[in-house]
């Protein structure tokens, strides 16, 4: 079997078009342009380049983008008192905190200080709250682009076999969490997980989020399984550095139904999951 490829960046170019059009129309009828801050501190250079794409691709269909930097010297009442204005100020509709945050400065206490209805990031705890009662929230970007990627390729979890590795609060937990709201029978994975090749191989949908290159191997996967891999991991190879992800992705298609790459699978996703919420924050 070669697997299908989810292909994540053409998805999201055009899930990034609608909404584009949809936001052309807003505005046509009056509606307020949809703001988002972002909200950078310290100089991590992989922080800075998403922010980038993120400020980018919000101008690109229509959002207005407010950016804040501080310098990673900034205290931890420094980025609250700008969170508090960002609070405030009618024109941003949506705030982005972009973690990590620099040693000595607690994220908790930064994203509990976000309005919870300006939370696009869905990481406040009544976000989390709501997401785990089922309830209207939202929904943190990454697993919201992994089920849409999903849903595009019509796959429906309803009494499958999911596997999620991972159970972080921004992947593995929201997207387990999201994959029973649809009905399949989640199993998590973990660190301290025993025989995780046993565990992917009855997976009929692997989510694979922990931050280690390939080490899901192709052998592994259960034939005919859809993988959406959301590790993004860069590895040296031959004097270049390359992205890959949490799975082994060449023994992997030899397997599966469907696959997303790495890059252009999940990564572009997240992105246009986020100009999504900035435009359900501003009620558009
Ligand atoms: P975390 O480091 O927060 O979580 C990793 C998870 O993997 C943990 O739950 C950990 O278990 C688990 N884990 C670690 N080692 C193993 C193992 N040997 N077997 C099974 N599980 C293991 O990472 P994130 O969730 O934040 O991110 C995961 C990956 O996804 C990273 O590569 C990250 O770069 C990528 N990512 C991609 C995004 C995108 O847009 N495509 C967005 C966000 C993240 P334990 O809890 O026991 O420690």
């Amino acid at each position: 079997m070669t697997a299908k490829i989810l292909d994540g960046k053409q998805l999201a170019q055009k899930t990034r078009e609608a909404l584009a059009a949809r936001l052309r129309a807003a505005a046509e009828r009056g509606a307020p342009r949809p703001g988002l801050a972002t909200m950078l501190v310290g100089d991590d250079p992989a922080s800075h380049v998403y922010v980038r794409n993120k400020r980018k691709a919000c101008e690109e269909v229509g959002i207005r983008s407010f950016h804040l930097e501080l310098p990673a010297s900034a205290r931890q009442d420094e980025v609250l008192a700008a969170i508090a204005r960002f609070n405030a100020d009618p024109q941003v509709h949506g705030i982005l905190l972009q973690l990590p945050l620099p040693k000595g400065l607690d994220a908790e206490p930064c994203l509990r200080a976000i309005a919870p209805e300006k939370d696009v990031d869905g990481f406040h705890p009544w976000n989390v709250g709501q997401l785990f009662r089922g309830e209207r929230c939202f929904v943190p970007c990454t697993p919201a682009g992994v089920m849409r990627l999903l849903d595009h390729a019509g796959v429906d979890p309803r009494g499958k076999n999911a596997l999620v590795v991972g159970r972080s609060q921004i992947v593995g937990l929201p997207v387990s969490r999201l994959l029973l709201g649809r009905d399949a029978t989640v199993t998590i994975a973990h660190s301290r997980s025993r025989d995780l090749a046993e565990l992917v191989g009855r997976a009929e949908i692997l989510v694979a989020a922990v931050g280690r290159a390939e080490m899901i191997r192709g052998e592994w996967i259960r034939p005919g399984a859809v993988v959406i891999d959301v590790g993004i991991n860069r590895v040296e190879k031959d004097g270049a550095t390359k992205l890959v992800g949490d799975v082994e992705f060449a023994g992997a298609c030899e397997r599966a139904a469907a696959i997303t790459p790495v890059p252009g699978g999940v990564g572009p996703m997240t992105i246009a999951m986020l100009l999504e919420n900035t435009a359900q924050a501003a009620g558009l």
